[in-house]
C-alpha cells in the first residue's frame, strides 16, 4: 500500500497546516521592502497584529522564528545580572530559562512537574518575599507545548499586583496565541512573544513582541547588549511602516490574510473552536483508555493534547508507524518525556473532520503498532463534535 497519496496530515503542534488562501497570498513577486507598496502592506500589518494580542500598543515582528522573539523580550527590558523568576511548566519553560542564562541573566525556577500549569499562588509567595525587589521580571509560558498545560495568565498578573511587586511580566504565547484567549493589554503583560507557525496558520519565519509603555520604558535603560533586537530603531522605523533591516516581505501578505481570517470567524468562535477539538480529543483518549498529561480539568490546552503511552511502549515507535502507514506526523515526546508521550496538535487551519481524520489515524496506529488499547476513541469524538457539548462541558462552562 502506498502512503503517498493524498495530503501528509500535519498534526505537531506547529509549525501548522497553512491554509491555501494564505498560500495564495504570499505567491507574489518580491517589492522593494523601501518603497510605497510595502509601506501600505506593513502598516495593514503592524495594526492587523495588534488586534489578535488585544493590544494598543505597539508590536515588534521580527523575521525569525519564536526562539528570537524570546532572546528580543529579555535583551531589551533587562541588564545583565538581573534575576527573573519563571516557573517550570514544561520543556519550553526549561528552553527560555537555558536562554536567559546565557545572556548572563540569573534565573530562578519554580518548580513543576510538567503536568500542571504555572501556580499564581506560588509566583505571589516568592514575590513577597523578594522586599529588596530584586527580581527584575516574572516569564511565563502561556500554553506549554511540550505537555498541553496552560497557564492562567490574568492570575499571574493579579499574583503580581498583590504582591505590589514592579518586576516586569513577560509571557510566551507561541502556541496559544490565535488559539486560545489572550489579552495582552487587559492582562497587563508588558511583552508578549509570540510566533508565526502556529495558531496564526502562517510558515516558520515570523515572531513578535508586543510591548507596554512600561516595557518600552525599561528598553531605554536596559543594560543588556543587543542590535538586531533592539526596539528602538524597530519602533522608530514602524512608525512610517517601514522596517531597519530587509523584512520577510512574503510572509507579510500571508499575515495579513491569516488576520482577515481570523476576524471573519471570530476571535471569540476560533478560541472556542479549539477548546471544542481539544474537548473532543480527550473524549477520545479517555476511551481509549490512556491517560492525558495535562493534570487540571480547568488548564487543559485547546491547541494540543498530549497523550501518556502505557506501560512498556515507545511513543516514538508508535509514532513512525503511524506516519509509515498514514502520513501522518504526531508531536514527539520532548526532553524528559521523549519516548513515554505523543502529542496531538489541533491548533490553527483545522476542523471536525481534520481533528476526526486525526484521531482515526491514532486509532488505527494504536492497533497496528500493537498498544493496548479500547476501539471507540473516534467513536467517542464524533459524538462529541455531532451533538455540540455534552453535559460534561456545559458544567465547565457554567463554572
Ligand atoms: C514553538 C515554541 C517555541 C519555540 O519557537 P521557535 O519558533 O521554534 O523558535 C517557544 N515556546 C513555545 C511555547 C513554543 O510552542
Amino acid at each position: 500500500m502506498s502512503t503517498l497519496e493524498g495530503r501528509h496530515f500535519l498534526q505537531i503542534p506547529g509549525p501548522t497546516n497553512v491554509p491555501d488562501r494564505v498560500l495564495r497570498a504570499m505567491d507574489m513577486p518580491t517589492i522593494d521592502h523601501r518603497g510605497p507598496e510595502f509601506q501600505a502592506l506593513a502598516k495593514k500589518a503592524l495594526a492587523g497584529i495588534r488586534t489578535i494580542f488585544k493590544t494598543e500598543n505597539p508590536v515588534i515582528i521580527y523575521p525569525a522564528s519564536g526562539t528570537g522573539a524570546w532572546e528580543a523580550a529579555l535583551v531589551n527590558t533587562l541588564s545583565p545580572g538581573d534575576l527573573v523568576l519563571m516557573s517550570e511548566t514544561g520543556h519550553f519553560a526549561t528552553l527560555w530559562k537555558k536562554l536567559a542564562e546565557r545572556l548572563g541573566l540569573r534565573t530562578e525556577f519554580i518548580p513543576g512537574d510538567w503536568r500542571h500549569g504555572a501556580d499564581p499562588a506560588a509566583i505571589a509567595d516568592r514575590l513577597k518575599a523578594d522586599k529588596g525587589h530584586e527580581i527584575k521580571a516574572v516569564c511565563v509560558v502561556h500554553n506549554e507545548t511540550s505537555t498541553g498545560c496552560v497557564s492562567p495568565i490574568g492570575a499571574v498578573r493579579k499574583a503580581i499586583d498583590d504582591a505590589g511587586h514592579p518586576a516586569l511580566y513577560l509571557v510566551d504565547t507561541i502556541s496559544s496565541l490565535a488559539s486560545i484567549d489572550y489579552r495582552h493589554d487587559e492582562w497587563g503583560v508588558d511583552v508578549t512573544v509570540g510566533g508565526s507557525q502556529k495558531g496564526l496558520m502562517l510558515p516558520p519565519g515570523l515572531s513578535f513582541n508586543a510591548l507596554s509603555p512600561k516595557a518600552i520604558e525599561a528598553s531605554k535603560t536596559a543594560g543588556l547588549l543587543r542590535s538586531f533586537w533592539a526596539w528602538d530603531e524597530m519602533l522608530a522605523m514602524n512608525d512610517n511602516g517601514f522596517f531597519p533591516y530587509t523584512p520577510a516581505t512574503n510572509l507579510l501578505y500571508g499575515l495579513n490574510v491569516a488576520i482577515d481570517m481570523l476576524h471573519e470567524e471570530g476571535l471569540d468562535n476560533v478560541f472556542a473552536r479549539h477548546q471544542r477539538h481539544g474537548a473532543a480529543t480527550r473524549r477520545a483518549v479517555e476511551a481509549w483508555g490512556l491517560e492525558v498529561l495535562c493534570l487540571e480539568e480547568a488548564n487543559h490546552s485547546g491547541s494540543l493534547t498530549a497523550v501518556v503511552m502505557p506501560d512498556g511502549q515507545n511513543a516514538d515507535n508508535f509514532r513512525k508507524v503511524v506516519l509509515d502507514n498514514f502520513n501522518m506526523s504526531l508531536g514527539a515526546g520532548l526532553a524528559k518525556l521523549a519516548g513515554t508521550i505523543f502529542r496531538i496538535g489541533h491548533l490553527g487551519h483545522f476542523n471536525d473532520l481534520t481533528l476526526i481524520g486525526t484521531l482515526g489515524g491514532v486509532e488505527m496506529g494504536l492497533n497496528k503498532a500493537g498498544v493496548p488499547y479500547k476501539a471507540g476513541g473516534v467513536q467517542a469524538a464524533m459524538d462529541f463534535l455531532a451533538k455540540g457539548s455534552d453535559d460534561r462541558e456545559k458544567r465547565q462552562a457554567a463554572e
